[in-house]
């Protein structure tokens, strides 16, 4: 679209307060100011509604301050479209989502509004959201909320995987159950607490114990990323799914407990190293680390036995934003290539480890 066609509106998350001489606009954490001496940035301002292009805006402002040229006007829309304060109210969703969509995901839409600039649609990253199909393994404490957020978010398809029956000891975190289900099987639980959250969600389940990572791609064979919340049996579900997702070459989001920490990481196949290629260079550099980690392979190849609602809400939060920064393209991948831990006492997070690809992995290694 031709620049001066466009509509400026103000956004609806940024108050603006005009003061004596000036403007000041309330960003996410700070404010911008507009010196405005003569009145001429306040008239700018008033004509921001979506009902004026850029053209009849700089037009009506000439007209009424002989001393304001046209760049001065377009240098003022293209620093508030730079702080992204602006939209362009040409761009309508109801091409792109249907009225339905546009209302259940009109917040996502808004959340979205406040990073795009004058040239993007905030509606294409719900139909994005919509279009993408997730692989979930696991449907127990960390993928009950996942499957939940997944749902809300709008996400079109689910695949997951999940062969357990629910036990009392699962109902202190995994929400998507019921007491009267206990005994049953989760993974029709799920199937049936999602459709009736949000019954335009397709979800297939597949109810098998995975023993393999070819048991992984088989089901997941058109699926735009994984999500592994699945523990067990320890140490070998990561490495299986590890190679599924370097197979299909599609992203996995990691995300476990450990006791009084929770953990999540992201591995890109033939971007980040993979979990092998993290496995051989804990092998290769930290012989304390890997010894621990042998030991704790031949002593507890169940899984531990300590789960906390919190952690698992806090974990599974910043897993989804990180998914949602993946398919939005809004931000950068904070855990790509990195063990992000939240510690419990302090709910700080920090990387804990960070490790790169290795050209001769066993898994990604040659491509
Ligand atoms: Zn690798």
């Amino acid at each position: 679209m031709n620049y001066k066609e466009i509509k400026p509106k103000l956004k609806k998350a940024y108050p603006v307060v005009y003061d004596k001489n000036r403007i000041l606009v309330g960003g996410f954490g700070k404010n911008i100011e507009y010196a405005d001496p003569t009145g001429s940035v306040y008239f700018v301002f008033k004509l921001l509604t979506g009902k004026y292009t850029i053209k009849q805006i700089t037009r009506k402002t000439i007209n009424q301050y002989s001393q304001y040229t046209e760049k001065d006007v377009f240098d003022l829309i293209n620093d508030l479209n730079s702080e992204r304060i602006i939209e362009d109210a040409n761009i309508s969703g109801t091409n792109v989502l249907s009225k339905y969509e546009l209302e259940r995901y009109h917040r996502n839409i808004n959340f979205f509004s406040s990073f795009i600039d004058l040239k993007k649609n905030k509606y294409r990253i719900q139909r994005k959201i919509s279009d993408t199909t997730v692989g979930i393994i696991g449907l127990g404490g960390l993928g009950s909320h996942i499957v939940y957020d997944l749902a809300a978010l709008g996400i079109g398809h689910i695949k997951a995987i999940e062969f357990d029956k629910l036990d009392l000891t699962n109902l202190n975190r995994q929400i998507l159950y019921n007491y009267e289900d206990v005994g049953k099987s989760k993974g029709h639980l799920a199937k049936k607490r999602i459709h009736d959250f949000n019954p335009k969600v397709k979800f297939d389940l597949f109810e098998k114990k995975v023993t393999s990572a070819k048991d992984i791609t088989d089901c997941f064979n058109d699926v735009d990323f994984i999500i592994l919340v699945a523990d067990r049996p320890k140490y070998y579900m990561a490495h299986w799914a590890n190679e599924s997702a370097v197979t299909l070459n599609v992203p996995m989001f990691v995300a476990g407990l450990e006791a009084q920490r929770a953990m999540y990481y992201t591995i890109i196949p033939h971007k980040t190293g993979c979990v092998e290629c993290w496995r051989q260079s804990v092998r290769e550099n930290d012989h304390i680390s890997d010894e621990v980690l042998q030991e704790k392979e031949r002593m507890n190849l169940l899984g531990d036995n300590t789960a906390i609602v919190p952690l698992v809400s806090a974990v599974t939060g910043l897993i989804m934003s990180e998914i949602l920064r993946y398919i939005s393209g809004i931000g950068s991948l904070q855990a790509a290539g990195n063990l992000i831990a939240i510690d419990f006492l302090t709910m700080n997070t920090k990387i804990i480890e960070t490790w790169k690809r290795n050209p001769n992995c066993a898994v990604c290694g040659g491509h």
